[in-house]
């Protein structure tokens, strides 16, 4: 039983930098590339979005890990990316085909 007791937590630290590592491996694609939003017309760098609070994560971690533990991943990977103008997720990659039409509509 007490194996079990100290294997835990090493599984739950685990666990959460798996979605560490994939959601900084997401964000550093992401982060060289440039947008265009699809609502404002804005291009460029993008700006990250993390939903819930900190305060919120802290005290569920507080109280009982798996609560915190679920936060926690909720939190890392809902993590998008927004407008740093008008803070819309409606961002599309300016090399990709839709991209293109948006800045030839934009820009004619
Ligand atoms: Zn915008």
């Amino acid at each position: 039983m007490s194996n079990y007791v100290a294997f835990l937590p090493m599984l739950v630290v685990a666990i959460l930098f798996f979605f560490i590592i994939k959601s900084m491996k997401k964000a550093k694609r992401l982060k060289s590339k440039e947008f265009i939003c699809g609502n404002c017309g804005y291009i460029g760098k993008t700006k990250k979005a993390t939903k819930g609070s900190f305060w919120i994560e802290l005290a569920l971690w507080l109280f009982l890990i798996l609560p915190g533990l679920i936060y926690s991943i909720w939190r890392i990977t809902s993590r998008h990316f927004i407008c740093p103008t008008c803070g819309s997720p409606e961002l599309i990659p300016v090399d990709s085909p839709r991209g293109k039409k948006l800045i030839k509509e934009e820009f004619p």
